[in-house]
């Protein structure tokens, strides 16, 4: 038995309102599918399908992350086309997101769970399937005070995917 799992910062009630509210903006001026408001979030690290033990082992590594709590302030719009998705992400990353990453990464791959190199590129997804590069926009920043991480199940259904919070730890 395995779980599709991955680490991820998870937006509380209210700040889900507002980038639900971002999404519906920006999705206003391009076609394409506005991802749901339940499923906003920012991928830490993709796990992909893991057993139990690397299941234990992951949350292992995430307890034991000495990591401070960051502002992550959302300021721009981007696309990429490969994807063909539209995010939001930030001018500026702070230091401890990158710390937290890393840290994470390091614990995996001690854990014998495999990553992809790539480098991170937090952002938060706002719309798949996008037709075409929408014009650039100034965005209202929005500030998200991130005080804990997530482990995140990905559940695919009938009506496409959907996220579980699993576990969370508090950063600071
Ligand atoms: P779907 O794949 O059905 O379109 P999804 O991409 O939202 O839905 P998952 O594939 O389970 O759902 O991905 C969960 C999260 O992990 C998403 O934020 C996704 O962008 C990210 N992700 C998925 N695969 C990778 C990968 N290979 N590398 C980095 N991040 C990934
Ligand atoms: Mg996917």
């Amino acid at each position: 038995m395995t779980q599709r799992l991955f680490f991820a910062l998870w937006p509380d009630d209210a700040l889900r309102r507002r980038l639900a509210g971002l999404a519906e903006d920006v999705g206003s001026r391009v076609t394409g599918r506005i991802v749901a408001a339940d499923n906003l979030h920012i991928t830490l690290v993709f796990l992909g399908a893991l057993n139990s033990a690397h299941r234990q082992c992951a949350e292992e590594v995430a307890a034991a992350i000495r990591c401070e709590q960051f502002t992550l302030t959302l300021d721009r719009v981007g696309y990429w086309s490969t994807p063909r998705i539209l995010w939001a992400g930030s001018m500026q990353i702070p230091e401890a997101l990158q710390s937290l990453v890393d840290g994470l990464q390091t614990g995996l791959a001690s854990c014998g769970i495999p990553l992809e190199n790539r480098p991170y590129q937090p952002h938060l997804t706002l719309m798949r399937k996008v037709g075409r590069r929408p014009a650039a926009a100034a965005i209202d920043p929005i500030s998200w005070s991130v005080e804990r991480f997530c482990l995140v199940e990905s559940v695919s259904g009938s009506n496409g995917v959907s996220y579980r919070v699993v576990a969370s730890w508090r950063l600071g």
